[in-house]
């Protein structure tokens, strides 16, 4: 049941508003198998309809009817600071099909749209479903992106683009600005519904904890740490981790201004607009966290049967440390695995720690170091390991690769199965933001056959696929700063 609440102020009933000649720009047949969708040979819905539905045109194909679409506020906080009422401006929810709530984001104004004109352009709809998509390859969890509809309707951003409409998938759209937005005017009810419906549908287990919200906030804390970590591991950098893009059911929400790294830097800063870092890659793991202590707040008057107000706070304070421990927990199993090792030995975090250093201090691309990784034979010399070529600093390098040949002796597997598991985890292939702005750069000239082609590469990047081996290259120094910003 998609998360609806009648007579609320802040769920309402949304028309989308239709759009002029809409036409496909994209569409993914994996994420249309959620919804059980007929595909025609061309790899788009058979019932047509589905375009008009998409585009936010109509509510009805020959067997679907969406009688209630809705949209619904949020509040948070952004950049740090308390925003109040925030979205959603332009994300309608259509109703549920197969477990999996279906979404358009910039079908027009909603109740809640403020200044804005409920739209999304072209550029950003194409970097969301690419994106959304590629996230899901590499098994991180996240919405879905089932269809980019475009139409030749301008929209004014900082120069004149075309709208399109993004349909999104996912099991739940509930984010911690949800709870933000009914706690902060104290309907402690709405609170409750949302707590419940949460655990109802998606953290039954929580259901048999003697204190089921306390375990149901512990739960949200230890997927969100996961899911943080599995960022860290394929380097993608969110770009905009205000509390009301973070999922409540531990998903990737909202591609803005993300970027994957090309070259490793601990701090890199993808989203131009912020200035200070505080989403830098280094901080996202701490800034998920303090989302999850505006979670905590939220979610006081739920411990309260129980507790005072103070010990209910104590304990949803202890809670919150589950985060850095899932957090670590996690990391570390994903880069062990990154390097290669099955048996655990004590000092496999500071081999990982003194590879980030260096790679750092030189600059090297993150996804095609590690891949490279796996090229190295036990029995391998340092001098003749290539990827020492990548780093100015050849002393430490050298000193690094002579202690990961004698851990990698520890290995009771051989080489070459030690190379299958470690290329299962270190993609080839990851959504670049050159290879996503060359994709705009003909869509934007009614060319989306780059756009196939990135969704057909990325839906499988583990693999060496050796007619795409452009996609895989780090890109030349001056195609590295894309500028992405907020503006979508
Ligand atoms: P974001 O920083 O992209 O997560 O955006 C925050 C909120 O701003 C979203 O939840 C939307 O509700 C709202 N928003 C962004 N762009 C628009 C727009 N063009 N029209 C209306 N609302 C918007
Ligand atoms: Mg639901
Ligand atoms: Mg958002």
């Amino acid at each position: 049941m998609a998360f609806t609440l009648s007579g609320d102020d802040a769920c309402r009933t949304t028309f989308p508003t239709p759009i002029p000649d809409p036409y496909w720009v994209a569409f993914s047949p994996s994420a249309s198998q959620l919804i059980h969708l007929e595909l025609d040979a061309s790899g788009l819905p058979v019932d047509s309809s589905w375009l008009e539905v998409l585009a936010g045109n109509q509510l009805k194909t020959s067997s679907h009817e969406f009688s209630n679409p809705i949209a619904t506020a949020y509040s948070g906080h952004q950049f740090g600071v308390w925003a109040g009422q925030l979205g959603d401006g332009r994300a309608i929810l259509l109703g549920e099909i197969a477990g999996q709530e279906l979404q358009l984001k910039g079908a027009g104004k909603t109740q809640y749209s403020r200044m804005g004109d409920g739209r999304a352009v072209l550029r950003s709809s194409i970097r969301e479903f690419l994106c959304s998509e590629a996230m899901h390859a590499l098994g991180i969890p996240t919405s879905r992106a089932l269809s980019v509809v475009g139409s030749d309707m301008p929209v004014r951003r900082e120069t004149i683009e075309t709208a399109a409409v993004c349909a999104r998938l996912a099991p739940s759209f509930l984010r911690v600005g949800h709870f933000e937005h009914y706690a902060a005017s104290q309907n402690q009810v709405r609170v409750k519904e949302l707590a419940d419906l949460l655990i109802q549908e998606h953290y039954p287990d929580c259901l048999s904890s003697k204190d089921p919200y306390l375990e149901l906030f512990k739960q949200i804390c230890i997927r969100n740490a996961e899911l943080v970590a599995q960022w860290q591991a394929v380097g993608f950098c969110h770009g905009v981790l205000n509390s009301d893009n973070i999922s409540a059911i531990g998903i990737t929400l909202d591609y803005g201004p993300f970027g994957f790294l090309d070259e490793f830097q601990i701090d890199h800063i993808c989203n131009h607009s912020d200035q200070a870092g505080r989403y830098a890659y280094h901080r996202q793991p701490q800034i998920m966290h303090w989302n999850m202590a505006c979670l905590a707040s939220t979610f006081i008057p739920l411990l309260e049967n129980q507790y005072s107000e103070e010990k209910a706070q104590d304990i949803l304070r202890d809670a919150l440390e589950i985060f850095p421990k899932s957090y670590a927990s996690t990391w570390q199993s994903l880069f062990r695995r990154k390097l290669g090792f099955a048996i655990d030995h004590e000092n496999d975090i500071k081999l990982v720690e003194r590879l980030l250093q260096a790679m750092h201090d030189s600059r090297v691309d993150f996804t095609t170091l590690f891949r490279k990784l796996s090229d190295i034979k036990k029995t391998d010399c340092v001098d003749a390991i290539a990827l020492r070529d990548e780093f100015i600093d050849r002393v430490s390098i050298d000193q690094w690769l002579s202690d990961y040949l004698l851990r990698l002796q520890m290995e009771l597997d051989d080489d070459a199965t030690r190379k299958i598991k470690m290329d299962g985890v270190n993609p080839k292939f990851i959504l670049r933001n050159h290879l996503a702005q060359e994709a705009i750069n003909k869509a934007q000239q009614h060319d989306y056959a780059e756009i196939k082609t990135l969704l057909n590469i990325l839906s499988r990047p583990f693999d060496d696929q050796p007619q795409h081996e452009k996609y895989a290259i780090a890109p030349p120094k001056d195609l590295q700063k894309v500028d992405v910003s907020c503006s979508s």
